[in-house]
This record gives structure tokens, sequence and C-alpha cells, in this order.
């Protein structure tokens, strides 16, 4: 299929793409990657008036480091984002995670903030937003606001932002090497859409574990994190048992949906293993880290 007629402008600066994006009320769209948004106009799920493209202003395509905080520009691709040193080293849980993002050419186009905004519930990049204590940098001409991740993803495709803002910058809470990590999913094929999916961080203390978090996403209409599966672990040794502890809250407390990749029960079953080898990992990875 084709899209319906729009009408097209390459911004020059971030105040022009407001600018556009203002005059167009709710039917202007930002186009940065186009991965997610070109298959939906051209299915015609979404017809906007008129497209503004970021692609060609200047410093959108940078990850900086700010103090505990990672920046991550506008047009900073998947690619880009996979390969990071700076992420690497203080987050490592995101580059884990990219491993698992699409195929080449959807990586070498995609961005980490066209994918927050397109708030797949699938996708790796929003539930690290939220594992991460995410912020979304907004402008429009009535000024630039952050929203914390809490108050932004309100359903499946569905998030606070405004037809006239546009995200510049996504930040992200470091995590430094005292912290371990697990990631683990389950997509049919490496690169699609993932089944389920879960991060899991912690610290290790005199032995136990500290600073839990666990996130889930393909099992509910948005990422988010599951307080129940923490309070497991949080403060305790590693065993077994408690790891069993944790799969069994984290099962309860998700609501998977059915579709044609798989049922629900299918999906709550598969979340609880994918916890316990994240879980696993993390504890393992923070034993062995070494404090900076
Ligand atoms: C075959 C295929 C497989 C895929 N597999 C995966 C996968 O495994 N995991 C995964 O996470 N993703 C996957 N994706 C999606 C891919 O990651 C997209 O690149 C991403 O979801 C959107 O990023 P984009 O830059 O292409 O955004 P676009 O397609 O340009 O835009 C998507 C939406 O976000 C809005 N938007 C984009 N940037 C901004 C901005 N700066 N400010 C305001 N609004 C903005 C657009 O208006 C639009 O509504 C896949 C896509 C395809 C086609």
């Amino acid at each position: 299929m084709k899209p319906a007629a729009f009408d097209y402008v390459r911004a020059e600066s971030v105040a022009h793409a407001a600018q556009i994006l203002a005059g167009a009320g709710s039917d202007g769209k930002v186009i940065a990657g186009g991965q997610s948004l070109m298959p939906m106009m051209n299915f015609r799920l979404v017809k906007p008036s008129v497209l503004v493209d970021i692609n060609a202003i200047a410093g959108l395509d940078h990850v900086e480091l700010n103090g505990s905080r990672l920046r991550i520009g506008a047009l900073v691709r998947h690619f880009m984002t996979a390969c990071d040193p700076i992420i690497a080293q203080h987050a490592p849980i995101v580059t884990e995670a990219m491993k698992h993002v699409a195929h080449l050419t959807v990586r070498n186009r995609g961005t980490f903030c066209g994918s927050v905004c397109h708030a797949d519930p699938a996708a790796e990049m929003p539930m690290m937003t939220v594992l991460l204590d995410g912020r979304i940098h907004a402008v429009s001409t009535r000024g630039m606001r952050i929203i914390p991740i809490g108050e932004f993803f309100a359903g499946s495709l569905v998030t606070s932002l405004e037809p006239d803002e546009l995200v510049t910058t996504v930040d992200l809470a470091t995590t430094g090497r005292e912290m371990g990590y697990g990631f683990h999913e389950f997509a049919r094929r490496h690169g699609d859409y993932a089944l389920a999916a879960v991060a899991v961080l912690m610290r290790r203390e005199a032995g136990k574990a500290r600073d839990v978090r666990i996130a889930v996403m393909g099992v509910g209409e948005m990422p988010s994190r599951v307080p129940a599966a923490e309070e497991v672990i949080e403060g305790n040794e590693l065993c077994d048992a408690a790891i069993l502890r944790a799969t069994e809250s984290l099962r309860t407390a998700i609501s998977p949906n059915s579709d044609l990749n798989a049922s629900a029960d299918y999906r709550r079953h598969l979340a609880g293993a994918l916890a316990g080898r994240a879980i696993r990992d993390a504890w393992s990875r923070a034993r062995e880290a070494v404090p900076a």
C-alpha cells in the first residue's frame, strides 16, 4: 500500500521543527528513522498532513555522559546505541538488550528516541527507559519540558507526548560497574519483536542483593517494573528457592494478552523462565563486579 498524500518539511533546527509542528495542529508527525512510521503510513493506520523530517538537524546524534545520566540524542540510531563505548561502560544492560533489536537495515535507520516515542510494548528501548528511570526531553514552541518515564507511556503505542512536541533527548540513569545485570528475551526469529523479555539489575552487598530492579516487556500494554518480584529478591542472599519465589510472583503480577504469536498462558510461563535466567545472570555479574 501507499500512504495518503502529505506535505514534507526537512527541518533545519529544533526551533524550525517545533514551528512546523505548531502550525500543523494535531496532524503533524516527526519522522526520524521512519522504520515504524512509514509502515504505519503505508497501511494508512496514520495519515499525517505534514511530515517533519529531523534528520538534517545538527547536534542530535550524540550520546553524552552528564553526571550520573546518559543523554541519548534524537538521531542516535540503533547501531550507534549498540556500539557506543559510553553506554557499554555506564549502562551495559542497554548494550546487551540492543543485541536483540531488529535487523541490519532497521538498525541503521531506527533511532532510540523514535522507538521510545513509538511506544511498542515489545520494544527494547522503551523497556530500557523504564528500567533506568528515563526522562524524555520534549520541545515545542511553548518551551521545553522533561517528562519522567512514569508519566510518559499511556498504553500500547500511546504516550503523553503532545502532537506539537519534538523529543530531542532521552536521558537514562547510569548503572556503573558495581551493578550486575541480566537480560533475556525470546523471539521467534532473531531480530523480531520479542514474545517476552525480562531485564534485571542488582548490586551485591555483604552477600545480599540490593537495589534490585526487574522490568518486563511483551507481556502487557507497556513495559513495566515488577515491584512484587523485586521485593522478593531485595535484601536476600540468592538461592534457588528465592529465585523460584521471584519468578512466581512475576508470573502473578503480569497480565499478558493472547495473540496470533502466543497465548497469555504461554507468555506468562515464558516470562517467569526468562526472569529466572536474568536474575541468575545479574547475581553472578554483581558477584564478579569490581567497585569503580
Ligand atoms: C522489520 C522490523 C523489525 C523490527 N524489530 C524491532 C525489534 O526487534 N525491537 C525494537 O525495539 N524495534 C523493532 N522495530 C522498530 C524499530 O526499532 C523502529 O526503528 C523504532 O520503533 C522507531 O524508530 P524510528 O526512528 O524509525 O521512528 P519513526 O518510524 O521515524 O517514528 C516512529 C514514531 O515516533 C515518532 N517520533 C520519532 N522520533 C521522534 C522525535 N524525536 N520526537 C517526537 N516524535 C518522534 C514518529 O512521529 C512516529 O510516531 C522493527 C521494525 C521493523 C520494520
